[in-house]
């Protein structure tokens, strides 16, 4: 089952549901010389659940570099290594890369050995996957940096995915709706795969009253995804934003004219867009 060469695997783990593993990961997990885990007690419990006895070495954010140390060392000696995180897939949000990184230089295979990821499965479960996504994974934690970045990604014509913890949820969600057209659906993921699972999707305005609804609905663990914003016929959505700064200062065609000359689109088309959002105020 694996490689004749030492290798490392790195192997997908359940988010929640302990069922939820793969057959190969199984055969991984139970041929390695050693698993190296984000929390080995958290690993512990999975490879019981499963009938496996393996030695455990600790591979966390706070220690990546001496584990990469430690996982080169046993390749070197023939032994192969199982990489895992406590939910998921490593190296996404999660620990993993630089001793991926780590292995890939001293000239060592590296395998994965895929299945449950929070991304995938929340994204193939919101109706908002068949398009381009962008994957931003955590938000700054800081109120500034988390809306400098939102404020790039407004315009951005894909669906947007974000992992999130529950204590910061509310304010995430807060961020988008101050950023983002409250039109805009938002798909809540939580606690997928577990108990509680729960998937609702909802326009992005609506979102702080659901969560107020009730107190659970910010407990255990989130995926958001926020749907692309709708492009406006004729105009980018960029100079369509422009377009209605300026309206709010200026008098139509001035601001038809100054926006022609910001973005390149033609005047004409923009003074007709302009009309339209003056009638419509
Ligand atoms: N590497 C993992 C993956 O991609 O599946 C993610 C690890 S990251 C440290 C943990 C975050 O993933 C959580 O804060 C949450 O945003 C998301 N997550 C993990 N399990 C989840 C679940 N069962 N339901 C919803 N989101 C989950």
């Amino acid at each position: 089952m694996l490689n004749k060469t030492a290798s490392l695997y790195v192997v997908a783990t359940p988010l929640g549901n302990l069922r939820d593993i793969g057959l190969r990961a199984l055969d991984v997990l139970a041929e390695v010389a050693v698993v190296a885990a984000e929390d080995t007690r958290h690993t512990r419990v999975l490879l019981d659940a499963h009938g496996i006895d393996k030695r455990l070495i600790a591979a966390h954010e706070h220690n990546e570099r001496e584990a990469a140390e430690k996982i080169c060392a046993l390749l070197a000696r023939g032994e192969s290594v199982a990489l895992v995180s406590d939910a998921g897939t490593p190296a996404i949000s999660d620990p993993g890369a630089r001793i991926v990184r780590a292995v890939q230089q001293a000239g060592h295979p590296v395998v994965p050995v895929p299945g449950p990821c929070a991304l995938a499965a929340a994204l193939s479960a919101s109706g908002l996957g068949d398009g381009r996504f962008l994957f931003q994974g955590f938000l700054p934690a800081k109120p500034a940096a988390r809306r400098a970045m939102l404020e790039g990604l407004r315009d951005l014509v894909a669906t947007l995915v974000f992992y999130e913890a529950p204590h910061r949820v509310r304010e995430t969600v807060g961020d988008l709706l101050a950023v983002f057209d409250g039109e805009r659906e938002l798909v809540v993921c939580r606690e997928l795969t577990k108990l509680f699972e729960e998937i609702c999707r909802m326009p992005l305005a609506q979102a702080p009253a659901w969560f107020e609804a009730d107190a659970n609905r910010a407990r255990g663990e989130f995926v958001l995804l926020v749907s692309a914003p709708v492009p406006q016929p004729g105009l980018s959505a960029q100079s369509e934003r422009i377009l209605r700064a300026l309206l709010e200062e200026l008098p139509v065609k001035s601001a038809a004219r100054l926006a022609s000359e910001i973005t390149g689109v033609g005047r004409n088309a923009l003074y007709r867009r302009a009309l339209e959002l003056r009638d419509a105020s």
